[in-house]
């Protein structure tokens, strides 16, 4: 039997150059406060964290997430870590609820629920190394040839810009592409009518063989989303992401009865906590995210539940967890892709950290039947532009 011996986390600080955001590039939940000259600055993921699951034979399974990086280190070092050392990887359900209910009254979701979600992803890689296996044929294995992607960025910016950035995006032949909305309730009727501007100018790029998404990142509210659907309908969006804030599930189940499919979740956590999302049809396609939902052991039951819903699950972000999840289970049609850019906002941060991650060609990305776990390793290319808190 193989013995996890240790739990190493690892912060990793970017300091290398940035590219400054643009105003208004992104609406988010900070709208609603009276100053917000940068709404998103405290929606930047500059640091990152990576949690080792050391095992007696050698082995080390990669975990990360993305989250407050500093509180999840001290959250794993302090209780996670000692509860699952010692262990067998394989006891992966056990150890899953041991970390749940030991931090209960504290961890269910948030910051207690990503550090969980850390190490469950570092012991299923670390399982897919022992029995030298991709994780997705420990899940169920290939349900599809490859794995459609959509195209996510698209930050809004002026309409050329905008156009410039989708006609190029074009020829990656993706399956759909995600644009953020700029404008919220605080610029009024003028901002609605800028936010339009830009859906119809992508549309008039990509045509109307392709989806496209809007993401509104939490900085709408319900009477302005209301009042936005019937504008945005005529542009047959595939669907319209996180417009409310991530408690409000009765504000989602009310949007979702509407002519436009909500999707959300990437803000939800656990098992039960996205069975409330799926049992009010708050959602049309969920998104959870695997480093915060509860990792992959979390996911998969999710899936299971979803897919007894007939709601498609489509993970949030594009990382290579959720590569696995979406290749092994039928109800998860494709994949969401982060390209590779200088760092901005930092989603794309993990290219810089990790390196095997499965690039996409002509619009779909594939996995590996012979590279065991994630098939990823954490890469010392860009060393020189952190600094690492142990
Ligand atoms: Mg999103």
């Amino acid at each position: 039997m193989v013995k996890i011996t240790e739990i190493r986390t690892r912060v990793w600080n970017w300091v290398g150059p940035t590219v400054p955001p643009k105003t208004n590039f992104c609406t988010s939940a900070t709208d609603a406060l009276p100053s917000s000259e940068d709404s998103m600055a405290s929606f930047r993921f500059h640091q990152w964290l990576t949690c080792e699951v050391v095992a007696d034979n050698g082995m080390i399974g990669i975990g990360n997430a993305a989250l407050a990086p500093p509180l999840i280190k001290e959250t794993i070092d302090q209780y996670l870590a000692p509860l699952v050392i010692g262990a067998d990887p394989f006891d992966y359900a056990l150890l899953w609820e041991r970390m749940y209910r030991k931090t209960h009254a504290w961890g269910r979701k948030g910051i207690g629920m990503t550090a969980i979600s850390a190490i469950d992803i570092g012991i299923w890689d670390l399982m897919g190394k022992i029995v030298e296996k991709p994780v997705f044929k420990l899940l169920g294995g290939r349900t599809k040839h490859k794995i459609p992607v959509y195209y996510s960025k698209l930050y809004a910016d002026s309409v050329d810009a905008m156009q410039q950035e989708a006609a190029k995006a074009m020829e990656g032949n993706f399956q759909g592409f995600k644009a953020r909305f700029g404008y919220g309730p605080k610029d009024g009727m003028a901002g609605m009518r800028e936010n339009i501007k830009r859906v119809e100018a992508l549309r008039e790029v990509i045509g109307y063989d392709r989806d496209l998404m809007l993401e509104a990142y939490m900085g709408w509210n319900l009477d302005y989303t209301r009042r936005m659907i019937p504008k945005l309908e005529k542009y047959e969006p595939r669907w319209l992401e996180e417009p409310v804030i991530a408690d409000d599930i009765l504000g989602y189940a009310e949007l979702n009865r509407g002519p436009i499919p909500i999707s959300g979740g990437e803000h939800e956590f656990s098992v039960m906590g996205c069975h409330q999302l799926l049992h009010h049809r708050a959602v049309a396609v969920l998104q959870y995210d695997t480093n915060r939902v509860g990792g992959i052991t979390a996911a998969n039951k999710i899936n299971a539940i979803a897919e007894a819903y007939q709601i498609p699950v489509i993970p949030h972000a594009g990382q290579v967890h959720n590569y696995h999840l979406t290749m092994s289970n039928i109800n998860c049609p494709m994949s969401e892709y982060f390209p590779v850019f200088d760092v901005e906002i930092g989603n794309e941060l993990f290219y810089y950290i990790f390196e095997g991650d499965p690039e996409p060609v002509d619009g779909y990305l594939n996995l590996d039947e012979n590279t065991p776990g994630l098939g990823i390793k954490i890469s010392d290319r860009h060393l020189n532009n952190f600094t690492i808190d142990e």
